[in-house]
């Protein structure tokens, strides 16, 4: 039994700290907030093994720079001398080729698989319940050129045995009876489920706290004590905390906390932004990604839709471009005609930051410098579908188990 550190406390941060407790450990969770708002809240909540394809793909470099000059396009990079974004710029820009999608594809399907199992059980744990539905997902397309995209896609999954149909403009229509779309069809995704992330939020810091896992909110760890090549004590501006074990599940923010323990990581925030009808007065039976318009619908918790999208490569200080909303909603206005909805007030308006890696998949794994240091990160788009797989990887790194899947894809030093 170890004394573990858990720096973060996102849907990574606390997956780990589940199985950590369950395996035995004494387990603190350490935030620099209130375990409230981070990026794992408002998301689109798609526990996703169809999302196979990393972000860094052919084509998304000429794609992105021709939506750089819309203000309301769904992908926009703030341009900027910053070295930590020109570096990650390099090897993102490295990353988006054909070869590099094909051989990520089998290490996210599996890693999606092994966390759609996690959340599986989950799910049947008494007093734990996030809303979780394993029904499927749409991806509804209004071209030609998408639709020839999706009938690959589907090749694409069958291939690597996920559950997957494409759907015509009428059967489309039948999954949807209460809803007019507008579309030339769909890939429903059989494979894929939803959740309401903000109870599984509150259900896992709730079994924590039951589990008397010590939760330290508002401290931001600082620095590290070391010795030789252990980290003795995680600093916070307010303590220092022994540590047998530190585990570095920062989001968004992991590059600096990364380099405070040596290791180089290239990582940007990627800022989306969310809407949540709270009792919506429109109905659909399926989550979807609006294709050309890089939108996520989700109806999730019973009456709750949410409407979710764009990706902001700026640092986590950049305010936030609320209009950037309004490209959302008129997306899902293209696709749900009879969806009228007003701007909300700022107050009801969500953003977080993504924690992209430059090559759309996670680190995780120990690193060379420190031997009791563990970081699990740069989940990208995918950190709530992959958060408890994430966690169990975790668990096993630490007690030395023969992990899961194969997690030489995800080694955090896999840029230097
Ligand atoms: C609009 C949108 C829709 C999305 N939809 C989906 C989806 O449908 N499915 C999916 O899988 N993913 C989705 N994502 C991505 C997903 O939300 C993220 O990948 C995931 O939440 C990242 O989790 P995390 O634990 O790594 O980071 P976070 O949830 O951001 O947690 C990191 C934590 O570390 C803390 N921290 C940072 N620095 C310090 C420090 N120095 N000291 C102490 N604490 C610190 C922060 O306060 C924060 O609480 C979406 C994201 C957005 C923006």
């Amino acid at each position: 039994m170890k004394q573990v550190i858990i720096i973060g406390g996102g849907i990574i941060g606390l997956s780990s700290a589940y199985y950590l407790q369950q395996a035995g450990h004494r387990v603190t969770v350490i935030d620099k907030e209130d375990f409230h708002h981070n990026c794992s809240y408002g998301n689109a909540g798609y526990v996703c093994p169809s999302h196979f394809v990393p972000l860094a793909t052919p084509g998304i470099i000429w794609k992105g720079l021709k939506w750089m000059f819309n203000s309301k396009s769904p992908f926009y990079v703030q341009p900027s001398l910053n070295g930590a974004l020109i570096d990650w710029g390099v090897k993102f820009a490295k990353s988006a080729t054909g070869k590099h999608v094909k051989t990520s594809a089998i290490p996210l399907r599996d890693i999606a698989l092994l966390s759609q199992k996690e959340y599986e059980q989950w799910a049947t744990v008494p007093g734990f319940d996030f809303a979780y539905e394993h029904k499927g997902l749409l991806e509804i397309f209004q071209t030609a050129p998408v639709a020839e995209h999706a009938r690959h896609l589907v090749e694409k999954a069958h291939r690597l045995g996920l559950d997957t149909v494409l759907l015509d403009t009428a059967a489309l229509q039948q999954l949807e009876p209460h809803t007019e779309i507008n579309a030339l069809g769909a890939i429903l995704f059989r494979c894929d489920a939803h959740l309401y992330p903000q109870k599984l939020m509150q259900g896992l810091l709730k079994i924590l706290r039951e589990k008397e896992v010590q939760l330290l909110g508002n401290e931001e760890v600082v620095r590290f004590e070391k010795a030789g090549n252990s980290i003795q004590k995680v600093i916070t501006a307010k303590n220092a905390y022994e540590a047998e074990e530190v585990v570095i599940a920062t989001g968004a923010w992991s590059r600096n906390m990364a380099a405070m323990v040596n290791t180089k990581i290239p990582m940007m925030p990627g800022r989306g932004y969310s809407v949540t009808l709270q009792d919506s007065p429109y109905r659909v039976n399926y989550p979807a990604v609006l294709a050309e318009g890089r939108v996520a619908i989700t109806p999730m918790d019973g009456n709750k839709i949410r409407f979710g999208g764009t990706m902001e490569i700026v640092p986590t200080s950049a305010p936030p471009r609320y209009h950037r909303i309004e490209g959302i909603l008129n997306a899902v206005k293209r696709y749900y005609p009879a969806f009228d909805i007003p701007m909300p007030p700022t107050e009801q308006l969500w953003y977080g930051f993504r924690p992209c890696s430059a090559d759309g998949l996670p680190y995780i794994g120990r690193i060379r410098n420190y031997k009791n240091v563990t970081i699990a990160t740069g989940h990208s788009m995918l950190g709530l579908s992959l958060g408890a797989g994430t966690g169990r990887l975790v668990r096993e790194i630490i007690n030395g188990e023969k992990t899961s899947m194969d997690i030489t894809p995800f080694a955090v030093e896999r840029f230097a």
